[in-house]
């Protein structure tokens, strides 16, 4: 994706209020992400590591997500699978809840997906993270159509937080 400056980060949330937009923590080092590998830039807020935010490149916009989990390797030791990246892992997996856009998510309505605990499914489609043996599936579709299919995921469950 094409690298994102912090005001266009803030600008692109979907599912906040103006003031947690303005609070809310964002990378540091945007320059040394590695953006041409990158489908969606994740991160965890190190302050409040059970807040993890997302931002994709849909038609040309960027549209951020912020996001609930557990905390990375809270107990969840069984193997899932992530549903935007289909990578397997053992306790590597968390369900994040995202807040519904508007009204609907100040009425506490909200809408889950489980993800890469550490929102780098865009490494692991590209096999440049490994998450164990068995972590994807074997399968014939080229790296293209994978990208392709994380980046529909993504945006199938953006459609959802903003419906
Ligand atoms: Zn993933």
């Amino acid at each position: 994706m094409k690298p994102l400056t912090e005001q266009e980060i803030r600008a692109a949330f979907v599912n906040c209020t103006k003031g947690e937009t303005k609070r809310l923590s964002v990378p540091r080092d945007l320059a040394e992400q590695p953006w041409e590998d990158l489908d969606y830039l994740g991160w965890r807020d190190p302050q409040a590591p059970d807040r993890a935010y997302l931002v994709v490149e849909l038609d040309g916009r960027p549209k951020a997500l912020a996001l609930r989990s557990a905390a990375t390797g809270s107990g969840q030791s069984r193997r899932s699978m992530c549903t935007m990246c289909l990578t397997t892992h053992s306790g590597g997996v968390s369900l994040m809840v995202a807040p519904k856009a508007g009204k609907a998510g100040q009425q506490g309505n909200s809408v889950g997906a489980y993800i890469c605990s550490d929102l780098a499914c865009s490494l692991y489609v590209r096999g440049k993270r490994d998450a164990g043996i068995g972590a994807r599936l074997p399968e014939t579709i080229s790296l293209e159509e994978k990208i392709r299919r994380t980046v529909t995921n993504l945006a199938a469950f953006i459609a959802k937080v903003t419906s």
